[in-house]
């Protein structure tokens, strides 16, 4: 494998691209619009400046910055060897997406979507290749984060399974596997584990620092759930539980009143200067 194609030059689309480049692969980086993918580029660029000054890149920033071909059209697709997909969370857009590219793209050439929970079965029916898509979820920053999930759709095959793992790995990236359900594993274990948090606050068992200074205390996590929550952002977190319940129809993913009333009043957290804290 030798040239990667990633779809989306966002904020995660952009890590993937980067760590991609470092890993020695040619990149082509694609957006809808220039000045997204040349916003990209840049965010790629300072990235990779600061890795470099604290030693943590082994080529200069000038070598991996030339693996990349910039791009707004999805034509040149057709030399990828593999597409990683890192568009809007929207089955609509990404089905439409995986229409175009499954007719650009060669038959063997594998595609994996950074879906944080969208179905992976799903948006292989768009396509004529289930076997050949895959789902690998990587975590917010990705130059940072050493996990990636891979998420097996019903069809995926043995062999795809096998070579997005590899490639993760040769990111730098840890794996672990996970058949396709909502959430997948990491948030499905985290999300109702905030949404809890967040039930004992509102049934006012404990404080919000006390909570927060438990679970660091005493479940030996970096940050309490409740900070936690407000750095997701807890529109966002209400979004995903939504789904989690909605999915599952089972009454233990509700998500907290308080959550849903934090959410209403607009205090979505540290993005709008308040939620369960002040910032
Ligand atoms: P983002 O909004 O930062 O970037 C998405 C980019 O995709 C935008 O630049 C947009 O212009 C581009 N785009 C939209 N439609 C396109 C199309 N048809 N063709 C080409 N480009 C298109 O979003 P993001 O946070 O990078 O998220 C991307 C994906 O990664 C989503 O599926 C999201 O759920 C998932 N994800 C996000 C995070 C996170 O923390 N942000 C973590 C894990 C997974």
């Amino acid at each position: 494998m030798q040239t990667i194609g990633v779809i989306g030059a966002g904020t995660m689309g952009s890590g993937i691209a980067q760590v991609a480049a470092c890993a020695g692969y040619q990149v082509i980086l694609t957006d809808i619009q220039k000045e997204f993918v040349d916003r990209g580029l840049d965010n790629i660029r300072k990235s990779l400046e600061r890795l470099s000054a604290k030693g943590k890149i082994k080529d200069s920033v000038a070598a991996v910055m030339d693996r990349f071909t910039a791009r707004t059209g999805l034509e040149d697709l057709e030399r990828v060897d593999l597409v990683f997909e890192v568009i809007i969370e929207n089955m609509e857009k990404k089905k439409d997406l995986y229409r175009e590219i499954d007719r650009i793209c060669g038959p063997e050439v594998v595609f994996c979507s950074n879906t944080s929970g969208l179905s992976i079965t799903e948006m292989a029916s768009a396509t004529k290749r289930p076997d050949r898509m895959i789902g690998t979820h990587f975590f917010n920053p990705v130059p940072v984060m050493e996990l990636v999930e891979i998420i097996r759709g019903l069809d995926t095959s043995d062999e795809t399974y096998m070579m997005a793992k590899k490639l993760c790995e040769s990111f730098g990236k840890k794996t672990i596997t996970v058949n396709e359900a909502p959430l997948f594993a990491v948030n499905r274990i985290l999300v109702p584990m905030i949404n809890e948090a967040i039930f004992v606050l509102q049934e006012g068992i404990a404080s919000k620092e006390d909570i927060d200074l438990g679970m660091k205390l005493g479940a030996n996590h970096p940050i309490g759930p409740l900070a936690l929550a407000d750095l997701i952002g807890l529109d966002v977190l209400l979004m995903v539980m939504e789904t989690l319940y909605t999915e599952t129809a089972d009454s233990k993913y509700r998500p907290a009143t308080l959550l849903r009333k934090l959410v209403r009043a607009g205090h979505y957290g540290r993005k709008t200067g308040r939620g369960f804290y002040e910032y």
